[in-house]
């Protein structure tokens, strides 16, 4: 597999690494014409395939670290694919990243499940993006290792977010939407990366099994985990897992916004960050309007033809577009 960074000099084309040969620059410039800008864009050319690893551009710009998980989530967006990559691989693509890159997130699968390949992912940042940060969205289990967490620590200098799931109050309902025992083991592992001052964010996925353990949550988070950076609260995305198991999960806003709004004013009245991810503006009341992020990347954005009259438009973060033939229902332009 071939890899190259795209760069736009006056305009041209300019390949970083894999460019000497014309057919792969030939082909470069006939993508790059297709997706109209593919500046900073790094590619990867194998046989008869070319695949966009990371794109500021488009919106795709975390690292899939792996696609193999240690959890077994009933929703996970994400396919493990048969021929996992090596962190080998990644480390080609983080040494063609930009040096003026300022974010690099690492997502899976789970980005920690081999602590070799982590490790040595977050030592290629720490030595060829010194002043990046990093994002890391990971289900904090293995985690709860000690001494995995100060490894961490010593291996990448650059400052670490953390974006970890907790989908309910209690060991029960956590469990049984991760498919495995491990609520206790992400909450240590959340507790280790307190010890060092890491900021974190807890993320909780709005699903009928979720539901009720939104407000039950938040006083969770309050009373034991309020060192938190930010609570995320979002809308569930439908791929992979998440379609097959789409009636189980699938929930309207009718059912979810009057425990959001509790959660939401609870932890902000207690000082804690929190925010509404990938859920439209229509379906939430005006005074949650401060909490919704436009968080969906552009790519997988849609916006139905009713939204063309919509004031609130370019406020609004719109739906997946995996998620549009099911989300259509209470879909209401803002006038
Ligand atoms: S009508 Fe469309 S643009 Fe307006 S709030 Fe709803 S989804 Fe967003």
């Amino acid at each position: 597999m071939t890899l190259a960074r795209i760069s736009r000099e006056n305009n041209k084309i300019k390949l970083i690494q894999g460019g000497k040969s014309k057919s792969i620059k030939e082909r470069c410039e006939l993508f790059d014409k297709l997706s109209n800008n593919m500046d900073g864009d790094i590619i990867a050319f194998d046989n008869d395939q070319v695949h966009t690893l990371y794109s500021e551009a488009s919106g795709l710009s975390a690292l899939l670290v792996t696609s193999k998980c240690n959890n077994k989530c009933i929703m996970c967006p994400q396919e493990e694919f048969e021929d996992n990559l090596d962190s080998d691989f990644v480390v080609e693509v983080i040494k063609l990243l930009d040096k003026k890159t300022t974010n690099i997130t690492l997502t899976g699968g789970e980005p920690t499940y081999s602590t070799k390949d982590f490790l040595n992912i977050l030592s290629a940042i720490a030595k060829y993006h010194k002043s990046s940060s990093i994002e890391v969205l990971s289900n904090g289990v293995k985690l709860s290792n000690d001494d995995f967490v100060e490894s961490i620590h010593k291996t990448a200098h650059n400052p670490i977010f953390w974006g970890i799931p907790l989908y309910g109050s209690n060991p029960q309902t956590h469990n049984k939407i991760v498919g495995t025992d491990t609520f206790f083991n992400t909450l240590k592992g959340i507790y280790n990366l307190w010890k060092r001052k890491y900021e974190i964010e807890i993320r909780f996925v709005i699903m009928k099994p979720s539901i009720n353990e939104i407000i039950p949550l938040s006083e969770f988070i309050f009373r034991n985990l309020p060192f938190v950076s930010h609570v995320a609260f979002m809308g569930l995305e439908m791929m992979h897992s998440a379609m097959i198991n789409w009636e189980k999960l699938h929930t309207y806003p009718d059912e979810y916004v009057n425990s959001l709004r509790v959660a939401l004013n609870y932890l902000s009245r207690r000082e804690i960050n929190c925010s509404v991810y990938n859920i439209p503006l229509c379906y939430l009341t005006p005074d949650l309007w401060t909490y919704a992020r436009k968080s969906i990347s552009p790519w997988k954005r849609y916006y139905y033809e009713e939204c063309a009259s919509c004031k609130m438009k370019s406020e609004c973060g719109g739906v997946f577009e995996s998620n549009k033939s099911l989300d259509k229902k209470y879909i209401t332009p803002i006038m």
